[in-house]
C-alpha cells in the first residue's frame, strides 16, 4: 500500500525571508497576485493563504500549493520551508545583533532563517561536513542575500570552541533517520536498533559539543525523527553529562504536543505527529546554561 495512505496532506508553508521582504509587503504582492488573505482560518483548497497561528510570518496555502515558478521565490524573497523545520530557531529565539552557530547546516533553510532573526547587526557562523552538500549551502546563502552567514566545510565536531568566544547560541540539526519525514513515515517500524543506537551516540556528541563553547547561552536541538533513541534519550543523557546546562521550560506555549509523558521533562520538549499535526513529524528541545 501507499506509504502515505490515510496521511492528511500537509499544507504548503511559506517563510518570508525578512532579510528581503518584509511581512507586510510580502502578504500585499500575493493579494496582488490574486490570492486571498483568510483571518483565522486554515486554508484547505483555491487561491488562498493565512498567517500560522504558532510562527510569526510563516504564511500557509492550501495542500500542493505550488511555488517554485513564483518571483518572490526566485528571488529569494521566500522559502518553502514546511512548519516542523521552522520551529528551532522560533524556539531559540536568537536577539538581533547576536552571533549565532549552526553546527550541522546544509541545504541551509535554518541557517537563511537564524540570518534573518539576528538581522544584518548580527552573525552566524554555519558548519557542513559533506562537500556536495556545502555547495547547496553556499547556493542557498547567496541566494537569499545572507552577506552576514559565514560558512566553513567542515566537521563541526573539529572546531575548537575556544576560538568563538563571540557565540551565544547554537542550532544543532543533526543527520537523523529522517523517520518523522511524510514519505517514511509508515515505515517506522522497520529502522533497525543498532543504526538508532549509532545515530543517538552521534547526536549527543554533537550536541555536546555545541556546548563547550565559551559564551553559549541557549542550544536548541531538533530532529526529523518520531524515535525515542534519537530525541528524549538524547535529551535524557545530555542533561546527566552536561549539569551546567537545563531545559528551557515550556518553550513555545501555544504548541500542545509535547514530548513522550514517561520522561520527567517530557512538557518541556516538543513533538509533531505527521498523521495529526499536517507537517513533517519533528522533535525539538532548548537548552539553556544555568547562571
Ligand atoms: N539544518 C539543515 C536545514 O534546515 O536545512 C538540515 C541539516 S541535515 C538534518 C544534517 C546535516 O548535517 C547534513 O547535511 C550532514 O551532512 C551534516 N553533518 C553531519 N555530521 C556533521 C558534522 N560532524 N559536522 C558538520 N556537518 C555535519
Amino acid at each position: 500500500r501507499s506509504p502515505q495512505e490515510n496521511v492528511p496532506r500537509p499544507m504548503r508553508y511559506v517563510r518570508i525571508n525578512t532579510l528581503a521582504l518584509s511581512t507586510a509587503e510580502c502578504i500585499q504582492k500575493f493579494k496582488d497576485e490574486g490570492y486571498e488573505y483568510l483571518d483565522g482560518c486554515l486554508p484547505e483548497s483555491g487561491r488562498c493563504f493565512s498567517l500560522d497561528e504558532h510562527i510569526g510570518g510563516l504564511l500557509v496555502f492550501p495542500p500542493g500549493t505550488d511555488l517554485t515558478k513564483n518571483e518572490m521565490y526566485c528571488k529569494g524573497q521566500i522559502v518553502l520551508q514546511d512548519k516542523a523545520s521552522c520551529i528551532p530557531v522560533a524556539v531559540l529565539q536568537p536577539p538581533a545583533g547576536a552571533s549565532v552557530l549552526d553546527a550541522c547546516a546544509a541545504p541551509g533553510n535554518k541557517t537563511t532563517q537564524l540570518a534573518a532573526a539576528v538581522g544584518s547587526s548580527g552573525s552566524v557562523c554555519a558548519f557542513e561536513r559533506d562537500p556536495k552538500r556545502f555547495k547547496i549551502l553556499a547556493e542557498t546563502i547567496r541566494k537569499h542575500e545572507c552577506t552576514h552567514v559565514t560558512i566553513a566545510n567542515m566537521d563541526f565536531l573539529k572546531t575548537n570552541p575556544a576560538d568563538y568566544p563571540q557565540i551565544e547560541y547554537g542550532l544543532v540539526d543533526p543527520s537523523c533517520s529522517g523517520s518523522g519525514m511524510l514519505e517514511d513515515f509508515e515505515n517506522t517500524d522497520t529502522y533497525d536498533s543498532d543504526r538508532l543506537q549509532s545515530l543517538s551516540n552521534f547526536q549527543c556528541m554533537i550536541l555536546r559539543h555545541a556546548m563547550q563553547f565559551p559564551n553559549m547561552k541557549r542550544v536548541v536541538y531538533s530532529t526529523c525523527s518520531v524515535h525515542k533513541e534519537e530525541n528524549e534519550e538524547v535529551v535524557r543523557q545530555v542533561l546527566e553529562a552536561e549539569p551546567a546546562f537545563q531545559l528551557v521550560p515550556y518553550p513555545l506555549p501555544l504548541w500542545p504536543r509535547r514530548g513522550f509523558p514517561e520522561y520527567s521533562f517530557g512538557n518541556d520538549v516538543i513533538r509533531a505527529d505527521p498523521k495529526a499535526d499536517r507537517m513533517n513529524g519533528f522533535f525539538v528541545a532548548c537548552f539553556e546554561k544555568i547562571e
